[in-house]
């Protein structure tokens, strides 16, 4: 039986950081084979950029175009990544841009506390003791960013997967980065468990390029964890952002997958789930 592949959650140059232009990402996955390819350009209006980081209209209007060129050959899904923050002028700029380009799909993604984006050296990760600057404790930190994550599941605007949990421990300055669930059980079970009752999308992600492993995010542990609670929606993510990269570590995500019991990806597209056999 044909094994569809899928990659939803991918950014090209119409993104800020994208390298690739959409047409090359295409094109390459494309060749590689995939079935469903999900576009998911950056809007993250809390991260202090006036566009949330990708041009919306150009955006919207050269992918459509593209997704028709390809209707028939690849499904091509014209989707979001949502930057989630709790303040309600940017909730009420998310809405707005889902309302008015409505996504085939919407990744919300929490990559920011009050505009620090989670990477390497942020000022997130420090904090002054009696005017001294020191390292802020992991336990400390990785509390007020799974409190995000959990507040972003009662998000008042529609999306589907859940992008990345566990997003900090690829770039923490802790020697041990894990997110454990020993050090974290009561925010993680409460996240996956509003993740099963919500009926939204865990994201298997394995952009993590710090890691030699496969590293995913949420990691192994989470996914263990989701599955015995019940959860069995999860969608397999490169997050490429430039074509080498596109469905990179897929087949060892799979495999890892099956070894957890789940069975299929789920693609979402307009509202509805669509089942991939694993
Ligand atoms: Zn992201
Ligand atoms: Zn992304």
């Amino acid at each position: 039986m044909q094994k569809f592949i899928t990659d939803v959650h991918n950014h090209s140059t119409f993104s800020f950081d994208g390298v690739s232009p959409l047409e090359e990402m295409l094109k390459t996955a494309q060749q590689k084979g995939v079935a469903f390819y999900g576009v998911s350009e950056h809007f993250d209006f809390d991260e202090g950029k006036a566009d949330g980081g990708t041009n919306a209209e150009e955006y919207f209007h050269a992918a459509r175009h593209l997704q028709e060129d390809y209707a028939g050959v690849m499904n091509v899904l014209v989707g979001a990544e949502i930057g989630f923050s709790p303040e309600s002028q940017f909730i009420e700029r998310n809405r707005a841009l889902i309302e008015k380009y409505n996504p085939d799909f919407v990744v919300n993604s929490v990559h920011a506390r009050g505009g620090e984006d989670y990477f390497l050296q942020s000022p997130f990760y420090q904090t002054t003791c009696e005017g001294v600057q020191i390292m802020r404790p992991k336990k400390e930190a990785y509390k007020e960013y799974l409190s995000l994550v959990r507040k972003s599941l009662d998000a008042p605007y529609p999306f589907d997967i859940v992008g990345h949990v566990g997003y900090p421990a690829r770039y923490a300055p802790y020697a041990d980065k894990t997110i454990s669930i020993a050090g974290f059980r009561e925010e993680i079970d409460e996240i996956l468990t509003a993740i099963i009752k919500k009926n939204k999308i865990l994201e298997v992600n394995v952009s993590n390029r710090s890691s030699k492993t496969l590293a995913p995010c949420a990691s192994e542990e989470m996914l263990r964890r989701y599955f015995e609670l019940g959860g069995r929606l999860v969608s397999y993510a490169s997050d490429a952002h430039t074509t080498e990269t596109v469905c990179r570590r897929r087949e060892e995500a799979v495999e890892l997958l099956k070894a957890i019991g789940f069975t299929h990806i789920t693609v979402p597209c307009r509202g509805e789930y669509v089942k991939v056999e694993l």
